[in-house]
């Protein structure tokens, strides 16, 4: 079985991974707040997290991976969104997941097995929130409960941190019923005007954190084998999480493995709005930039580094996959590559893999045997699929190109033969024109379509 490491956030090394259960390896992901579409920085988790899930699926099997990823529809934010609008909540958070479903699917992220909604899991988060007041980590004050970090000696653990620093560093006002002002909220009040639900703590709504806690726990367990996300959220979110749970479930680890993925830049830049080099992810798919080669450009920078999206990489994939649809088109897959699972499975090393895939490529084979390899493992990165496929005509190729090139280029080989080299020569230009690189061995050939291959243009060499 293949042996995968990952780089543990928690204990700061790669570490092979072992599943708790190989019969059902546990996977969390923080997901969106949904109040507006997600930008590019947003696809990244999602895009680098896929690719764990399809690998542990490779692996373990794909009945035997369940992937948890959450939809954060109770939030400050998504109330002031529907104050502002005069929409309702459930109207706003309702087609933000729709939008987020139809953006992901673009980028040939697969649906998770299970998307819980934050506001259908109340009951969890009040039950985890009364064990937590119950054995001494949580305490209610004016209305809100509170999270006691000193009760919690790990408290600090994963981001590295004491509380003394974080105090020191912290710019937040604090509250003046908090014990301690690194303690965070569990639960608090909520005015009539604001989304709430009856509690022991009087009417009111969940923290931020507690609704990783709950919905992990209720759905995978009170450990279980990787939570991920991105590292703006390694602190404070990530932390509390661990404390919530490890202190309500009485464990020393809530989850074994913690990811962490690096942000997204744009030409060198943060994106941001005030830059103006901030968009979504519909914003390029309507500018005609397919999700597969957004998918592509993604992949190309290992998770754990500082991605950065230039325009450059966005042309230079499209070649790249318009490229190796067309070497494949027609083709069944065949085994995945054996080099090209051990650099996946070495803490998701995309870019390697990637790289193994143009070396796949770039094989001289007759028999295309390397392009069936190609294909079968660039399908298992979410590439080359044939949902993802439009954007390159494949169907106008498939079959159809190959069969017309090997014709030609066997009526070119007779005239050879025959030594009528204007006509042989006549049908090497209109090769050449249409984009099709021959080379010529001896009495053998072989041919490839080049990036510029254009089927139009066989018609009229027929
Ligand atoms: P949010 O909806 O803001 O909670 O973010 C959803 C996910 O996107 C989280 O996992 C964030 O860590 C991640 N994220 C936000 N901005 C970026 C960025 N610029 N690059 C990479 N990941 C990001
Ligand atoms: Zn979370």
């Amino acid at each position: 079985m293949t042996t995968i490491r990952l780089h543990n956030s928690r204990t700061r090394t790669k570490e092979v991974f072992t599943p708790l259960d190989a019969n059902n390896v546990r996977m969390y992901v923080c997901g969106p707040t949904v109040y507006d579409r997600a930008h590019l920085g947003n696809a990244r988790p999602v895009v680098a997290f896929d690719v764990l899930f399809r690998l542990l699926r490779h692996v373990y099997g794909a009945d035997h991976v369940t992937y948890v990823r959450n939809f954060t529809d109770v939030d400050d934010k998504i109330n002031a969104r529907a104050a502002q609008t005069g929409r309702t909540i459930t109207d706003i958070t309702d087609e933000t997941i729709g939008w987020y479903h139809a953006d992901m699917d673009a980028l040939g992220a697969l649906r998770p097995t299970v998307e819980p909604r934050a506001t259908e899991w109340i009951g969890a988060m009040k039950d985890m929130v009364a064990e937590l007041i119950a054995n001494g980590h949580a305490y209610e004050a004016d209305g809100h409960v509170l999270f006691a970090v000193e009760s919690y000696a790990a408290y600090g653990a994963l981001s590295g941190r004491s509380i003394d620093d974080m105090i020191a560093g912290a710019r937040v006002e604090v509250a003046p019923y908090k014990r301690n002002p690194m303690d965070f909220v569990l639960w608090k009040p909520s005015s009539d005007d604001l989304p709430g639900w009856e509690s022991a703590w009087g009417r009111g709504r969940p923290g931020w954190h507690i609704e990783c806690s709950a919905m992990a726990r209720e759905l995978l367990g009170a450990t279980f084998d990787v939570h991920a996300g991105g590292n703006d959220l390694l602190f404070p979110h990530h932390e509390n999480e661990i404390a919530q749970s490890c202190c309500a479930n009485g464990t020393e680890n809530m989850a074994q493995v913690w990811l962490h993925n690096e942000m997204l830049q744009v030409e060198g830049k943060k994106m941001s709005k005030s830059l103006g080099n901030f968009f979504t992810v519909r914003d390029l798919l309507d500018q005609g930039v397919p999700g597969e080669v957004i998918r592509f450009v993604m992949l190309s920078t290992h998770y754990r580094k500082p991605m950065d999206w230039t325009e450059k990489k966005r042309e230079e994939a499209e070649a790249t996959l318009r490229k190796w649809r067309h070497a494949t088109a027609g083709l069944e897959p065949s085994e995945v590559d054996e080099r090209f699972i051990e650099y996946l499975a070495d803490d998701l090393n995309t870019a390697g893999a990637i790289g193994q895939l143009h070396w796949l490529f770039n094989d001289p084979s007759y028999d295309k045997s390397m392009q069936r390899r190609l294909l079968a493992s660039a399908k298992l990165l979410g590439l080359m699929s044939e949902d993802l496929g439009d954007w390159v005509l494949t169907k106008e190729i498939t079959g159809g190109a190959d069969r017309v090139v090997m014709d030609l280029m066997s009526q070119r080989f007779q005239y050879r033969q025959m030594k009528l080299y204007d006509m042989a020569d006549k049908i090497r230009d209109g090769l050449h024109a249409a984009g099709v690189i021959i080379e010529d061995q001896g009495d053998r050939y072989s041919y490839e379509f080049s990036v510029n291959f254009d089927p139009a243009k066989l018609e009229g060499l027929k």
